[in-house]
């Protein structure tokens, strides 16, 4: 699981938080758009600081790479439920709620594997929704919500995302965040070369008011290497910022400015389609003491459908030396919920739990690869 943060770090992000919010209401710039209005302003996402995920010296850094590119997003098939706070600081409209719920509904139209469905409480939900004016606009990254607490929320809006068609971009970004998506620009193969002062003067003036850390954490600073696949820049993707003229000295043709496409890019739809691909209906059947061998390749992911005959407990194991996520989920109202899981990637044990499935009850296992450091067989048993 990724690293959570300690109690120290998320003070000092809430309290800088509030300081910001401050700043922001008190300024004209409580709305505005994070892709749009680029002729005034921009006001930027701003991803919550979470800590990086740290590996030992036997950890090599092919398999450090692979568990930090896989680390951030879903279990194929994953049905994540959102909720929206209602009332006071949190609320909003119905008309910004519908902004988000067609953004959920665009990337769902790509015909990806994840299931996206509204709750009406936020015990049920892994992603919650606030719309606290002046907090900007921003998400966490992908399995990273699950370390939130059910009173948090996982994602926010700060302006009136019914003040521009276009703001349906803003949702899709934040959204595309949720599904582990980290911000383009910060792409260490897009070959930006900032005026760093520049991006400095211009983030800390109005509608952001943000400070040199936030500034380098979301803009300045690339993203390690070994986080990315694949290399090559799309600056038009959803997860881009724009930027205004005089911030970018390279390449040339930015100087004056660069204004990704509206909505979704073609290597945007590619990404998710390559990390979420659409389901097949039938997976083959796990039984008690039969092993089932796992050929799978680095990020790829297997099903396996789970019948228990009695009820009582089981044990679930992967053997052999791999880096895997294994979660079982439970049918419930015709949709699967999560019931356990574990990780063991970057360890030398493997993924491995106890619990008690129920006869009659349909179950899924599924386990992503990520990464294989034997070419011996790997397998995965119940008992
Ligand atoms: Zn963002």
């Amino acid at each position: 699981m990724p690293v959570k943060q300690s109690t120290g770090t998320q003070l000092e992000e809430l309290s800088a938080r509030i300081v910001a919010i401050e700043r922001r209401l008190s300024s004209r710039g409580t709305n505005g758009s994070e892709r749009h209005g680029a002729e005034k302003f921009n006001s930027y996402c701003s991803q919550p600081e979470v800590a990086e995920m740290k590996f030992g010296p036997e950890v090599s850094d092919q398999r450090a790479r692979l568990i930090r590119v896989m680390s951030k997003k879903w279990l194929n098939g994953t049905v994540l439920h959102y909720f929206f706070f209602d009332g006071g600081l949190m609320g909003t409209t119905g008309a910004e709620k519908d902004v988000v719920r067609r953004a959920f509904d665009m990337w769902k139209d790509l015909g990806i594997g994840l299931e996206f469905k509204e709750v009406g409480s936020r015990n049920d939900s892994e992603i919650r929704i606030g719309f606290l004016r002046g907090d900007g606009a921003w998400s966490y990254l992908g399995r990273d919500v699950l370390n939130q607490g059910k009173n948090e929320r996982t994602m926010n809006f700060g302006w009136d995302l019914t003040s521009h068609p276009g703001e349906i971009d803003t949702a899709l970004h934040e959204i595309g965040h949720t599904l582990g998506f980290p911000h383009e620009h910060q792409n260490p193969f897009a070959g930006i070369v900032w005026d760093e002062e520049a991006v400095y003067a211009a983030l800390a003036a109005a509608p952001n008011f943000w400070d040199r850390d936030t500034t380098f954490r979301n803009i300045l600073r690339k993203i390690a290497p070994d986080t990315i696949e694949g290399s090559e820049w799309d600056p038009d993707s959803i997860m881009h910022y724009p930027f205004g003229a005089g911030l970018i000295q390279a390449p040339e043709q930015y100087r004056n400015g660069l204004r990704p496409e509206d909505g979704l890019s073609g290597k945007d739809i590619e990404q998710a389609k390559h990390f979420y691909p659409t389901r097949e209906e039938v997976y083959p059947e796990l039984k008690p003491f039969q092993a089932a061998l796992l050929t799978l390749g680095p990020g790829e992911q297997i099903n396996f459908a789970v019948n228990p005959e009695s009820t009582r407990r089981y044990r679930f194991q992967t053997f052999g030396d791999t880096d895997t996520v294994m979660v079982l989920f439970e049918e419930r109202d015709g949709e699967f919920r999560y019931v356990k899981g574990d990780d063991d990637s970057g360890t030398d044990r493997n993924a491995s739990f106890r619990v008690r499935l129920r006869e009659g009850v349909r179950y899924v296992l599924r386990i992503r690869l990520y990464w294989n450091f034997s070419s011996g067989d790997t397998a995965v048993m119940m008992w």
